[in-house]
């Protein structure tokens, strides 16, 4: 089965909002198998809508449409999909009963308007309304097409439409004969570029006829996502599980998490695992680092805490520099960044520190480019390791890698040991 996606309002054509609907309807539509061949936006215009409809409606066997079913005059997703059908608006009481229920629950007066919402395409399915717009869903027939076109109407809002996903468009999808899931298992890997990950790869899983690859870059790191069709998420998932096998043995220790588990996860997973702490000395960073690892839940098991030595200064004041080091060495600099690193674990206790510094951008600092960075790990042992390189990217993209270098280092640390 083939399947659209539609989001109405002309916020998405301004720039104001992006489509994340769309995303999360493709999301769910392709773990039931089903290939979504189209999103397209369109501003809140009846003709507009009309055209799109029909567009899609010509190439896909269900055409989804979220948004425009507000109570305001450019809420206009009833009146276009009337218009494509042919059909009138009818008012239907269950519905406007439905939503008088809705505002009374919340304590609040229905406004005149708000009856719109209760006007659906003569002979619509409809579902009532999780906030206070009704979802409904029509058969649609175009022209030259075999069978009518499955025409599922949600509003906008991200929570109703969610909501009304698995009440309204599952049983629908049971019923339109959808069999089958997908499921995409997601091997994280760090410290690797794209090129040198595909090559490795794409050798391992070129004779797996029911696996798709695909590399996606993210400023943490590369994902090697591997996608399989099943007859539920079960099967798919045994499917890509060979695969998914042959690729972390050979990416080994790169490796730094799959599927939900990324860096940070295994990191802290790891710690736990091991009844060691880390502290952490962040510059450039800004106590992201930290906050990364604080996201993970029980990340109070292994997480010191950290100190934020973003000036000079507060090198000298927070983690006990000599001030005559970082003006000799300056703050971004090998000697800094392993001083920090040590300090941070004397200071604290921690089994390791863990100490970044950097130039993040826009400009250069002391004639160092944007993107030179310095991570240092200092160990249980009293040692301490420091890494130096140029990275690419803008001043957000280098403090995400300066982060993901660090926490890497101290991940394949954990795994050393
Ligand atoms: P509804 O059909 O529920 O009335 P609507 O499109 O008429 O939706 P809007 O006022 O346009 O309602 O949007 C309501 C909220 O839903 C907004 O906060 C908006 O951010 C969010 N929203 C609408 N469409 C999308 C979309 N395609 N992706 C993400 N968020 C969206
Ligand atoms: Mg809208």
């Amino acid at each position: 089965m083939n399947a659209a996606v539609l989001s109405v309002g002309s916020e998405l054509l301004l720039g104001d909002l992006t489509d994340s609907n769309a995303t999360w309807i493709s999301a769910r539509l392709r773990e039931r198998g089903v290939r979504v061949v189209h999103h397209l936006a369109v501003a809140d215009d009846v003709d507009a809508i009309v055209g799109s409809l029909r567009w899609l409606a010509a190439r896909a066997d269900l055409v989804v449409v979220g948004g425009g079913l507000g109570p305001t005059s450019d809420d206009l997703t009833r009146e276009a999909v009337a218009a494509a059908l042919g059909a009138d608006l009818e008012l239907r009481e269950d519905l406007e009963e439905a939503i008088v229920a809705r505002f009374a629950a919340l304590g609040r007066p229905m406004a005149p308007r708000n009856r719109r919402q209760a006007f659906v395409p003569q002979g619509a399915r409809t579902a009532p309304p999780v906030g206070t717009a009704p979802a409904f869903a029509v058969d649609l027939t175009v022209e030259g097409a075999q069978r009518p076109v499955r025409v599922i109407a949600l509003p906008g809002v991200p929570w109703e439409l969610h909501e009304l996903w698995s009440t309204f468009v599952v049983p629908q999808l049971d019923e339109l004969g959808v069999t089958g899931a997908t499921v995409t298992r997601i091997v994280h890997v760090a410290g690797r570029g794209e090129s040198d990950v595909a090559s490795v790869v794409e050798p391992l899983v070129a004779d797996e006829a029911d696996v798709t690859l695909a590399f996606l870059a993210k400023q943490h790191g590369i994902q090697v996502r591997l996608t399989a069709t099943g007859r539920d998420p079960d099967d798919a998932s045994a499917r890509a599980q060979p695969a998914v096998d042959r690729v972390v043995a050979a990416l080994g220790a790169s490796v730094s998490g799959l599927d939900d588990a990324d860096l940070e996860t295994t990191v802290v997973r790891l710690l736990a695992d091991r009844g060691q702490r880390v502290a952490t000395a962040e510059s450039a960073t800004g106590g992201s680092i930290a906050a990364r690892l604080a996201r993970v839940p029980r990340a109070s098991a292994v997480l010191v805490g950290g100190l934020v030595v973003y000036r000079d200064e507060a090198k000298s004041l927070l983690a006990g520099l000599d001030a005559d080091l970082v003006a000799r060495e300056g703050a971004v600099s090998e000697a800094v960044t392993r001083a920090l690193a040590l300090a941070v674990r004397a200071r604290t206790g921690a089994d390791w520190g863990l100490a970044v510094t950097g130039v993040a951008g826009p400009g250069p600092v002391d004639d160092l480019p944007v993107g030179t960075v310095f991570w240092a790990l200092a160990a249980p042992d009293g040692t301490c390791e420091v890494h130096g390189r140029v990275v690419p990217g803008d001043r957000p993209s280098v403090i995400a890698r300066l982060g993901s270098a660090a926490l890497d280092l101290l991940r394949r640390r954990l795994l050393d040991g």
